[in-house]
């Protein structure tokens, strides 16, 4: 589906061998009702969700209105469904291939929020936030990041929590926090002024002392409401800190999870770029023919489409050993790290291959050319990523 003007109307269906670039065949992995589900939930994002987010990315604005949409399709609840791993995964994938920005809402919430207060909350935070979350009529925010600290931020955490009677006061500010302007709450990661740990609290939007700005003018990920937060003496009860999170390494298992999450989103992008690379190269003439018929062109889809395959064959791996029990932080963060590499030569490959109309979002792969940027730094750098492969490998860090 090529969102174009009216002078370059979408080429009638060709008939050829590998259409949708599922060239691995991979859904066939999935059990039957998994695999009727996915074909649901992939025409859906394609025909309902997709055409639409083009103009809230020009504008910066979030799509309310797609939520509903969302909730139907069961992604508010991914974590909670007993969906396999592999399900989860090519979810969040076909959610980016339709947008970016709305997958990385829907990763963030299941990895991290739905995930975080699942696993680690209270028996009370789960029954006061868990359905609304599940449906999308509530949204929280994972908030660990910070002004003063990014790749460092496991040592370096600066925000502090500080007992006060029957609560705790929290100071100090954080930085790029997805939904952080339009969430009901915010997990906020907090230094323990008394015994050092970071830990966990569950911060309500509309406490005193709260306040969240919309960071705009972001060259990637605009629907995406990233928010700088202030925490000014911001107090809340004992009943709002997470009882499973009050040392930062309960974070890890989910920060792994969250990591090879953005893997998915790697795969969905670049399938994302095959698709419009595909449909523009079938109707672009140019010379008198259209463009897929020359052998330069032929070859960067054939790129596109390898790096996709490449990165969607890695993220299966991966899923296997996730549902084993087995995956671990290095494998996690080499996905992460290749995936994304991957991502942005395609996207580069696709921006190219549109000419003069791969520089506007209204041929859509402009869009994914500034998301695969995000892809490449947030859950933890490509660099840092590297590093922690490297770790594994050679037993030496070379970053903390
Ligand atoms: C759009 C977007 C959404 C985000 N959403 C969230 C969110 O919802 N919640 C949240 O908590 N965070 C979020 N983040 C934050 C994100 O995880 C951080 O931006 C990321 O971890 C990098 O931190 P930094 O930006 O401070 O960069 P820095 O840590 O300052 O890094 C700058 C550069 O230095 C390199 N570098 C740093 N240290 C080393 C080293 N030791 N060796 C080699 N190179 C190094 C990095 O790789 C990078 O290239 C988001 C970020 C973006 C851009």
């Amino acid at each position: 589906m090529l969102h174009a003007p009216a002078t370059l109307r979408p080429a009638p269906a060709p008939e050829v061998p590998f259409p949708d670039a599922d060239l691995m065949h991979v859904t066939d992995l999935l059990s039957p009702a998994e695999r009727e589900r996915f074909a649901e939930l992939r025409e859906v994002l394609q025909r309902e969700v997709r055409p639409l987010t083009a103009p809230f990315w020009n504008r910066e604005e979030f799509p309310f209105e797609l939520l509903p949409k969302l909730a139907s399709l069961g992604l508010g609840q991914l974590q909670t469904d007993g969906s396999s791993r592999l399900f989860q995964g090519l979810a969040y994938m076909e959610a980016a291939r339709a947008d970016v920005s709305l997958s990385a809402l829907v990763g963030i919430h299941n990895e991290l929020v739905v995930g975080m207060v699942h696993d680690l909350g209270s028996e009370e935070q789960k029954r006061r936030w868990l359905p609304g979350l599940e449906s999308f009529t509530s949204l929280g925010a994972f908030a660990l990041t910070e002004p003063e600290h990014g790749s460092d931020i496991a040592g370096g955490l600066a925000t502090t929590a500080t007992r006060d009677g029957d609560g705790w006061l929290l100071h100090g500010a954080k930085r790029w926090i997805g939904a952080g302007t339009i969430a009901d709450f915010v997990l906020v990661w907090a230094r323990d002024t008394a015994d050092g740990a970071v830990k966990a609290f569950l911060v309500e939007t509309d406490r005193p002392g709260f306040t969240a700005t919309k960071i705009a003018n972001k060259i990637g990920l605009r629907i995406m409401q990233n928010a700088d937060l202030v925490l000014d003496g911001v107090r809340v009860p004992e009943a709002n800190l997470l009882p499973g999170a009050t040392a930062f390494d309960r974070a890890n298992d989910l920060l792994r999870d969250s990591r090879a999450w953005v893997g998915w989103q790697a795969a969905g992008i670049q399938l994302a770029a095959f698709d419009i690379a595909r449909a523009y190269a079938l109707e672009r003439m140019q010379f008198g023919r259209p463009l897929a018929g020359f052998q330069l062109v032929q070859q960067q889809l054939s790129e596109i489409l390898g790096n996709a395959q490449a990165s969607l064959s890695l993220m299966v791996e991966l899923a296997r050993i996730q549902e084993a029990g087995r995956l671990e932080m290095a494998q996690s963060a080499m996905a992460k790290a290749t995936t994304t590499r991957l991502a942005r030569s395609s996207v580069a490959m696709g921006r190219s291959l549109l000419g003069g109309n791969g520089i506007t979002t209204d041929y859509e792969m402009a869009k994914l050319f500034g998301d695969a940027e995000v892809l490449y730094t947030y859950e933890g750098t490509y660099e840092i990523n590297s590093l922690i492969v490297g770790r594994a490998v050679t037993g030496a860090s070379a970053f903390v």
